[in-house]
């Protein structure tokens, strides 16, 4: 057959944004967004963005400039995930969490051209922005004051709300010229390094937009909730998932398990995603009322938090991705023949990260020292690497860095795990967190889901502390569930691991602490940990 060549036709680039116009057209009076007593509608929510994008086009930076955005999962946080890259711009959304030198030396690395921020986070940005170099072009200032919230609503003529006010509604946004062409920065949280700027074009995004849809099975018109931070991998793309599919964004500034479970009732809410210890935080209260479909990833969930978090009535779907692939690209595909299964049978089997989603071409458990497969035993370890259309484009202006995630057509996640027989992953580890004990790896996770299941432990992470005679050996630090009167014995808890795991994976060292110490994504700080655990020195 002749090679047919595409045309222009064929040629449009993929990215997410042209979602936006759909959804106002099809779901014309459906709510777009809910935030305390303000609803927008889509056709309301497609205005707001082209006039935002109009108004931030007239500030003609040059083409593919970084914008960045300091705020909570407001509405304004929703609308500049579409309005930045529409004003052909690219998105760098900032962990709020964050301290201002990070901030600082973000704005810094990314030459952000401006700062929008919510008002209640004035001193963390002007803080960050007065520590730029003078010589530094700094960043236009863009206020967002929150006319929803009595804190800080105010007059916004000079801030985002004027300004989106001075737009056109019938703006013609820009359109990339390349799918190729950036779309978001994302710097990821450090859990075992120092920020690195990953750069996704509208092609990547495009990808893991649909593939997160369809391998979380969202149908039309969800309600969903926003406790996942919109500057956590934007939302792991459900920003722009919801507009694909006429979801409703339920907004929240900030959460706890009251306001997710008043949330959940008021507005029937149908989805929503959130890390462990999310899961974790809802764990004391009652069984909802409807079903409510949960996805969680972004750190181990240990089989018995999963087991409770069903108890409560939420369906949980579990789901691994990173920053670099801006979403869940392995996820924990579900059989049938399992739902015959026990509860305990079912949680241990969900807690395994699973399958490549349909958005990847490839996922796969390799020997790091020469990149072939693992055995597909459930016990050797490898690195897990990934392949496919979400990737990252790389890191921005770190070639060498890049260059050592992305080698030979994978990218290395970093992550150690095993291949089962079934071709489902499961997690060990991060490479940097796995403990060698007497030339045997212990998996950190492993143990930490056996302390899991002790009905007295809230929490628990476990890292290598030195060893004279094994090298290292597994050290546990838990902190304890609310209303447990006695705290069990150092020793207790070792022989609840003895009677569980193997005698060189069961933890020599047992702390407790009132919580464990949390990164600015709510992610266990091992190095802090095994920072502790050095300075104790051998035993
Ligand atoms: P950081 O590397 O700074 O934590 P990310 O937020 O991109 O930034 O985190 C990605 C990492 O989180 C993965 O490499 C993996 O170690 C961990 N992770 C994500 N999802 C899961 C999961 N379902 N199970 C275990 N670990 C996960």
């Amino acid at each position: 057959m002749d090679r047919l060549k595409p045309s222009a036709a064929n040629l449009s680039p993929l990215t997410p944004l042209t979602f936006l116009e759909r959804a106002a057209t099809v779901y014309t009076h459906s709510p777009s967004i809910i935030y305390n007593t303000t609803t927008y509608t889509w056709p309301q929510t497609h205005r707001r963005c082209l006039r935002l994008a109009s108004a931030i086009s007239r500030f003609s930076f040059p083409p593919n400039a970084v914008l960045s955005v300091l705020a909570p999962n407001i509405p304004a946080m929703y609308e500049l995930q579409f309005a930045i890259p529409m004003a052909g711009y690219v998105i760098n959304n900032i962990n709020t969490r964050l301290d201002l030198t990070t901030v600082a030396l973000i704005l810094r690395h990314a030459e952000s051209r401006a700062l929008f921020f919510d008002s209640h986070l004035r001193s963390l940005a002007m803080g960050a922005v007065s520590l730029l170099p003078p010589d530094f072009p700094h960043p236009l200032l863009i206020p967002i004051h929150d006319q929803d919230d009595d804190e800080s609503a105010g007059s916004d003529d000079l801030g985002y709300e004027g300004m989106l006010e001075r737009g056109d509604p019938d703006f013609r946004w820009v359109e990339p010229k390349s799918e190729w062409e950036p779309m978001t920065l994302n710097y990821t949280s450090g859990t075992t390094s120092s920020p690195k700027g990953v750069v996704h074009s509208h092609r990547s995004i495009f990808v893991i937009t649909f593939d997160s849809l369809l391998n979380w099975s969202v149908p039309t018109q969800p309600v969903y909730l926003w406790t996942l931070p919109m500057f956590h991998s934007n939302g792991w793309s459900y920003t722009w998932g919801m507009a694909a599919v006429g979801g409703t964004n339920v907004c929240l500034r900030k959460f706890n398990a009251e306001i997710v479970y008043d949330a959940i009732n008021r507005h029937n809410v149908t989805h929503m995603c959130g890390a462990p210890v999310v899961l974790n935080m809802m764990a004391n209260y009652p069984r909802l009322k409807s079903p409510v479909q949960i996805l969680t990833g972004g750190a181990p969930p240990p089989a018995p938090v999963l087991l409770r978090t069903e108890s409560l009535g939420f369906v949980v779907s579990h789901g691994y991705g990173m920053t670099e692939v801006a979403g869940v690209v392995v996820s924990c595909a579900w059989k049938s023949k399992w739902n015959s299964f026990p509860a305990t049978e079912q949680a241990r089997l969900k807690s395994r990260q699973g399958v490549r989603t349909l958005g990847l071409a490839a996922a796969d458990v390799v020997d790091p020292s020469n990149g072939e497969s693992v055995p597909r035993d459930g016990l050797t370890m490898g690195e897990i690497v990934l392949r496919g259309s979400c990737l990252m484009l790389g890191y921005l202006k770190n070639p060498e860095a890049t260059a050592k995630c992305m080698r030979n057509g994978w990218l290395f996640t970093g992550d150690i795990g095993v291949m089962h027989r079934d071709g489902y992953i499961e997690i060990k580890d991060r490479s940097k967190d796995i403990i060698i004990s007497g030339g045997e790896n212990v998996s950190s996770v492993e143990v930490e889901s056996v302390l899991y299941s002790n009905p007295a432990v809230n929490e628990a992470a476990v890292v290598a502390r030195p060893d004279d005679y094994w090298g290292e050996t597994p050290c546990a630090f838990l902190s304890l569930k609310e209303g447990v009167e006695s705290r069990p014995a150092e020793n207790e808890v070792i022989e609840f691991c003895r009677e569980r795991l193997p005698h060189y994976m069961v933890p020599k060292t047992v702390i407790f602490m009132e919580e464990l110490p949390k990164t600015a994504t709510g992610k266990v700080k091992k190095f802090a940990l095994r920072g502790i655990a050095h300075q104790m020195g051998s035993q």
